[in-house]
């Protein structure tokens, strides 16, 4: 810890910063049991506080009261103990703990509180069910490796703060309560006493605050802003998250990045080991990535990079690339290595891409002199085969896995079958981070629904690259995307700033005149009151946490989250409220609880 503790009758030092140094002196230290021993005649406790373990010996001649106590001691009780530091004997010397010189012999001892048995060992890092680690969660952030990275989540925090305070950003709040914004999930809705019959929508993200704020003439904000979107949930997702959230003005693509790169070498430097590359950082298109990667969030630490074959194996008598090559779809295929799978571990492949909608790979192992072993390398000309090789650059053992469909379904299908590749075997080098900018991306993308053909890709305030809207599927957009080892941690964009390009933005994704006004009103009005050029950006604070943390889950770095069915174990949210409140606010609810199934 950086500062002591203010002396006081309960502690004057941090039980983790005493050292050899110590020795000789009499302290006070508070904290929890993390374990207890009992050794011939003397008890040994660990004590814990925020800043790590120091162990008390309770002697049965010196400490007087204090060992009868100390006998009545159990995991988590709360103490406060006085004694002599003193430096242990070379032989029980602990090189595993930052006290492990040291230990403290106790002359006095309170107890603060008594713990009953906790659910699950503080003191050891043990698997323990999630839902009973979130309903009891005050224990289960005293575990270290929840301390650690709650201080690492601050530091994050705190870094970002720092860099963008030094940059002139100003810090700004904007509302909660506030009506819907466009990122395009789900609200929460929250209704109103005062106005009955109305509703507040919790904030997706501040995307309308901020650009209100640039048209106001604060020129750089930021926010370490909680956004809302009730979406279905997984590991990398909760219904409410924090973002960093930036907007400047009169700034374009280059700028933004700038900034950002800026501030995260420097998020990036706080974990050591935790090496990328130094900035600036490459840039991969869109259209690039979906090809060769099958997704905008490209995990480039690994190869198996996907082509574009069906061009080479067109006009061959394989019926099935033939069928979707002339009904517009497209083959692709990657080398995947010299890799041994059995056949029922062949077949298994094509459960990972029915995920994806497409139908089946088709794997060629490839055999001697440039040709492909097995039953399909007889609809193929040689010349086919060799130039897919050659593409591919295969050689003899590589197993390659094709997926003809679709393009949008063959991109995902491939892209899902290189990650789980890539896990099976182990492809992605311990150690590496790859981190790099998704740039280009267009502006819409189809939808398949003839009513609202068009849908935006990031939202609908990013700039085109062009106000050419004759062919909405291909217009550029001025987005770009921050992606760390395959995973999208920030993404924002260049807006516009023009009231007629955003009508027209609005009227390709179907929304006439009078919705847009409804909805978005605040801020057309306000972009004819002078907007500058102006963009930002927003950052996944959680996600960086846990891919810097080295966490699975972005549970695992919030201090109180949500399952992923969006309860929160703890506290029972959510949970029905009072018929009074109901009516306070004019509610009803329609909901019909289950008739619970019959007792059999
Ligand atoms: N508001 C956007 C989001 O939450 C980010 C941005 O465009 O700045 O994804």
């Amino acid at each position: 810890m950086k500062v002591a503790p203010k002396a006081n009758d309960y502690r004057d030092r941090w039980a983790g910063d005493l050292r050899g140094g110590d020795a000789g002196t009499s302290v006070r230290v508070a904290g929890w049991v993390h374990r207890r021993r009992d050794h011939g005649g003397l008890i040994f406790i660990d004590v814990r506080d925020r800043s790590g373990i120091v162990q008390l010996v309770f002697h049965p001649d010196t400490s007087g009261a204090a060992f009868a106590a100390a006998e009545r001691l159990r995991s988590e009780h709360v103490i406060s103990a006085f004694g002599q530091v003193v430096e242990r004997e070379e032989g029980n010397k602990n090189p595993n703990i930052a006290t492990g010189d040291i230990e403290i012999s106790v002359t006095e001892m309170t107890t603060l509180a008594e713990a009953e048995t906790p659910p699950f060992p503080v003191d050891e890092d043990v698997e323990v069910d999630e839902t009973l680690r979130l309903q009891n969660r005050a224990v289960d952030l005293r575990r270290d490796v929840m301390q650690r990275t709650l201080e690492l989540r601050h530091a994050i925090v705190k870094t970002m703060r720092d860099v963008l305070d030094e940059g002139d950003f100003l810090e700004i709040e904007t509302p909660i309560l506030t009506r819907s914004t466009p990122e395009g999930a789900r609200d929460f809705l929250v209704p109103s006493r005062l106005q009955q019959g109305s509703w507040y929508a919790l904030p997706q993200s501040p995307q309308l605050f901020k650009q209100l704020l640039m048209i106001a003439g604060y020129e750089r904000y930021f926010q370490i802003a909680r956004c809302f979107r009730d979406e279905d949930l997984r590991g990398f997702r909760q219904p409410e998250f924090t973002q960093l959230d930036i907007e400047m003005a009169f700034v374009e693509e280059a700028d933004v990045i700038a900034v950002m790169e800026d501030i995260m070498t420097k998020v990036f430097a706080l974990v050591d080991g935790f090496a990328v590359p130094p900035a600036p950082w490459p840039h991969m298109t869109y259209a690039d990535s979906m090809l060769r990667y099958g997704n905008d969030k490209p995990d480039t630490r690994f190869g198996l990079e996907i082509h574009d074959v069906g061009a080479l194996l067109k006009g061959s008598d394989f019926k099935v690339f033939e069928g979707v090559l002339s009904s517009g779809g497209v083959v692709r295929a990657f080398n995947a290595g010299a890799r041994e799978l059995s056949r029922s571990e062949l077949d298994g492949l094509n459960d990972v891409v029915r995920i994806h909608g497409a139908k089946a790979v088709a794997p060629i192992v490839v055999g001697p002199d440039d040709g492909w072993a097995g039953n399909l390398a007889k609809f193929f000309t040689a010349e086919q085969i060799s130039a897919v090789n050659a593409e591919l650059g295969a050689a003899e053992g590589d197993l390659l896995l094709f997926v003809a469909d679709q393009e949008a379904t063959a991109a995902a299908a491939l892209g899902g079958l290189r990650l789980e590749l890539a896990e099976r075997f182990g492809l992605i080098p311990e150690g590496r981070h790859d981190v790099l900018w998704i740039v280009d991306p267009p502006m819409f993308e189809a939808t398949g629904d003839a009513n609202q053909p068009w849908t935006a890709i990031h939202h609908p305030f990013t700039a085109p690259t062009s106000t050419d809207f004759s062919d909405p599927g291909a217009l550029g957009s001025r987005g770009y995307d921050l992606v760390l080892d395959g995973v999208e941690i920030g993404g924002g964009s260049i807006r516009i700033h023009d009231t007629d390009v955003q009508a027209q933005v609005f009227a390709v994704l179907g929304m006439g005149e009078e919705e847009a006004q409804r909805r978005f009103g605040f801020l057309l009005d306000a972009l004819k009151q002078g907007a500058p050029p102006h963009g930002g950006i927003a950052m996944g604070v959680d996600r960086i946490v846990a891919l810097l943390a080295g966490r699975d889950s972005i549970r695992d770095v919030i201090a109180f989250p949500k399952t992923a069915s969006g309860g929160d174990p703890l506290t029972g949210a959510p949970a029905p409220v009072d018929d009074t409140q109901l009516r306070e606010l004019a509610v009803k609810s329609t909901y019909v609880p289950p008739v619970p199934a019959a007792q059999s």
